[in-house]
């Protein structure tokens, strides 16, 4: 739930981060002291600005900066030297390449709520795979370089236009731009929840920096098949084992999906699995590792919507849109194996086509 208190306590707190900018970065890793009466109205800020308070925000700032000279933010471990300019597998500049930002309506309900998810595309991508709906930009790179600067300013805009949330999408190769960009809002008054949308194809140790820094986590669960991953995905073999870890890492840091009494998420974690045809996403077994991994509540999105893009005309096997059979066995496995917190939309997809099959 979101605190009534809260503009009077933003004022102060970003006082006290005006005044921090002056008194040099010791200060900074002081804790922000809070008077009684003032904790009592708190009832939910951002992580990223609990973070700062307690002086850790400007370390894993640090932390992610270091990993970025011998790049190993993501599986792939390139090892190039970002900081100089050199490109490993994602193509990525030093600078980030952002491609759009503005209010997004196709999110998930809670996501959404009646001004959008602020949503900024962030442009390349570790995983790059052959039906990638968003080609142009992931596999391309089709975008403008900014400073970091440039991306909190983008944040405060989205807030400023009534979004929910800051949604970044495909953020992984640019994390430490994201976390420093973060920093730099959250001086100017950011205190929307950030919400990371990725491929799930994370590191562990990486996102351990995140911890305490992200809201909302929606990883998606491509596949569970290694071999699947390989021909589809650029020969990103470990993607199940990898993802797998990471999830478990997301929900121990946020938990399961928490929203306040608008209906607008503000924390935990929403997992994404898109059907494909002829069971090449591996659907039965994602569902039942989820549910003998995770809470039966955890929040799930079974997505019906690939379509033929990129390159997947190549493959006879993912050349098609699915069916409303495939969607429809889908959702009976998520059933089956008792998961209780599937998303409203695919659920009244699965309904109509259910009332289309009996009538
Ligand atoms: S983020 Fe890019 S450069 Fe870094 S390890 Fe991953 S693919 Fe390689």
């Amino acid at each position: 739930m979101v605190s009534i208190g809260m503009s009077h306590m933003k004022s102060t707190r970003r006082q006290f981060i005006k005044n921090s900018l002056f008194l040099g970065s010791s200060f900074l890793l002081s804790p922000l002291p809070l008077r009684a009466e003032q904790k009592k109205e708190i009832q939910w800020i951002p992580a990223y600005e609990k973070l700062e308070m307690e002086g850790k925000l400007v370390q894993r700032i640090k932390q992610a900066y270091a990993i970025f000279e011998n790049c190993q933010l993501c599986p792939r471990k390139c090892g190039v030297n970002r900081q100089r300019g050199e490109k490993g597998f994602c193509r990525a500049p030093v600078k980030p390449v952002i491609f759009s930002y503005h209010p997004h309506f196709g999110e998930e309900i809670s996501l959404v709520g009646e001004k959008g998810s602020g949503t900024i595309f962030f442009s390349n991508c570790n995983l790059r795979c052959v039906f990638c709906q968003n080609w142009p930009i992931a596999h391309e790179g089709r975008g403008k370089e900014v400073q970091d600067e440039d991306l909190a300013d983008m944040m405060l805009q989205l807030q400023k236009i009534g979004c929910h949330n800051i949604n970044l999408v495909t953020p992984t190769h640019v994390m430490p731009h994201i976390l420093n960009a973060t920093r730099i809002a959250l001086q100017k008054g950011l205190h929307l929840p950030l919400f990371y949308n990725t491929s799930g194809y994370e590191r562990v140790e990486v996102l351990k920096v995140l911890d305490g820094v992200v809201d909302i986590y929606k990883p998606d669960m491509k596949y569970m098949d290694p071999d699947k991953a390989t021909k589809y995905s650029a020969g990103a073999s470990d993607y199940p084992e990898v993802t797998k870890k990471a999830v478990l890492e997301m929900h121990r840091q946020v938990g399961v999906h928490k929203m306040d009494k608008q209906g607008i998420a503000v924390r935990g974690l929403m997992i994404r699995h898109l059907v494909m045809p002829n069971q090449v996403a591996g659907t039965e077994k994602f569902v039942r590792w989820v549910a003998e991994t995770l809470p039966k509540n955890t929040y799930i999105n079974i997505m019906a919507q690939y379509r033929v893009e990129y390159k997947a005309y190549d493959y006879p096997e993912i050349a098609r849109g699915i069916t409303a059979q495939e969607f429809l066995e889908a959702m009976d496995s998520a059933e089956k194996y008792g998961l209780t917190n599937l998303d409203p939309q695919s659920i009244a997809l699965r309904n109509f086509y259910r009332h289309r099959q009996s009538s």
